[in-house]
């Protein structure tokens, strides 16, 4: 059983696929189309951002919302230590400092008084995280950056379809990110990512950014010889075959949500109360005025690398989302940290282990992994 298999909802949706793929085909501009302009208004349409701009990764998303968002270099920013590495390798690339601080005491997002203590004089920026099926105490952390005058930004690459007191994730501070790397919630056929705004100097800066500093999406902006350039931009542009992909997957991506949120019930009724579970995503209601999206099942549990060997043994893949906290990264060692700074992190690191869950997935997997969770608690599955 792969721990991530989208074969299935590509046929489902493949008549969808192929008919803006010959769009693409048909008149040639892989570059520069119109696919990309289409897909950034509809997931400006979808999420209610006022600004969508697509690019090549959610990590290039990153760095060039922090850039837009107006990171000076040397400038603090104040990250979890528990994410994905790009949370704080973006902030490098993008000329700042990233400043750990650690998680709440249950679920996975920045903890607003850890990072209230991580404020300098130089912090400019924090950004929170929305990790694997909640957004991060947006409330906390926004009380945090206003008593402080600081910038939210949203590393908010898992969060397609989390609203907050109806935002969606992304749209609470200066903008955040999507990412369609294809085990995402909304996944193309290779990498892919988007900045979310609602301000729009972001968005120009980001989309000048985004393709050499020279702005604008179509060559025809740049008519005769023009090739000025106001600052050193990079290309991460999105692809239109990218984009054609994405914007028949965004058909179904309530759907594929709602399917999600089944599954994710499904391992929860079975899963909770199991000896050596110490904690299933559904015991810890998201934050006040939010809703769950099940991005990655992650279970808290004893022994991991023992069970998940006993389930690889059996056929079943997991993964560890994240095996190494920020803070004790190689690529950070300059800044000195050691392990038990961010206790919180490092448990996570520890215990964490994520189970299967995309729509393709059926429900009799979800019983056998469940099945085999338990024979290696308990010896016998209920
Ligand atoms: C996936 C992800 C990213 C980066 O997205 P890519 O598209 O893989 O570059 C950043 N942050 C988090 C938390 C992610 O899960």
């Amino acid at each position: 059983m792969p721990f991530f298999d989208q074969a299935a909802s590509f046929q489902e949706h493949w008549e969808g696929i192929a008919k803006h793929l010959d769009d693409v085909l048909d008149n040639g501009k892989f570059s520069h189309g119109a696919k990309v302009a289409e897909l950034e208004e509809r997931l400006a349409d979808w999420t209610g951002a006022r600004h969508a701009v697509a690019v090549n990764s959610g990590t290039d998303a990153l760095v060039l919302l922090l850039r837009a968002a107006g990171l000076e270099p040397g400038d603090e920013v104040v990250v979890p230590a528990f994410s994905f590495i790009a949370t704080a390798s973006s902030v490098v690339l993008a000329g700042g400092v990233p400043v750990f601080a650690d998680i709440e005491e249950r679920g996975h997002g920045l903890d607003p008084r850890a990072a209230e203590a991580a404020v300098t004089a130089r912090t400019r920026m924090i950004m929170p995280v929305h990790l694997f099926d909640r957004m991060a105490d947006l409330r906390g952390l926004g009380a945090v950056a206003r008593r402080h005058g600081l910038t939210i930004v949203e590393d908010s690459a898992e969060a397609i379809g989390m609203r907050m007191d109806g935002v969606h994730a992304g749209l609470h501070g200066a903008g955040g990110v999507l990412s369609f790397f294809p085990a995402k919630t909304l996944g193309g056929i290779g990498d892919g990512g988007a900045v979310l705004t609602d301000d729009e100097s972001v968005a120009e800066t980001a989309r000048m950014l985004c393709h050499h500093g020279r702005g604008g999406r179509t060559l025809d902006n740049f008519p005769g010889i023009s090739n000025a350039t106001v600052v050193p931009g990079r290309n991460s542009k999105m692809d239109d075959v990218q984009a054609a992909v994405l914007q028949a997957k965004l058909t179904g991506l309530d759907a594929a949500i709602a399917r999600r949120a089944g599954l994710a019930a499904r391992y929860d009724a079975r899963l909770s109360g199991v000896p050596g579970v110490l904690d299933v995503p559904g015991s810890l209601p998201p934050p006040p005025g939010s809703d769950r999206v099940s991005y990655v099942h992650l279970l808290r549990v004893e022994d991991r690398d023992a069970l998940a060997a006993h389930l690889a043994a059996r056929g079943i893949e997991t993964e560890v989302y994240y095996p190494v906290p920020l803070h004790l990264q190689p690529c950070f060692a300059h800044l000195g940290h050691r392990p038990g700074d961010f206790p919180r992190a490092e448990k996570a690191c520890a215990e964490a282990l994520a189970v299967p869950l995309y729509p393709d997935l059926p429900d009799e997997h979800v019983d056998r992994v469940c099945d085999e969770i338990e024979r290696f608690y308990t010896g016998t599955p209920r």
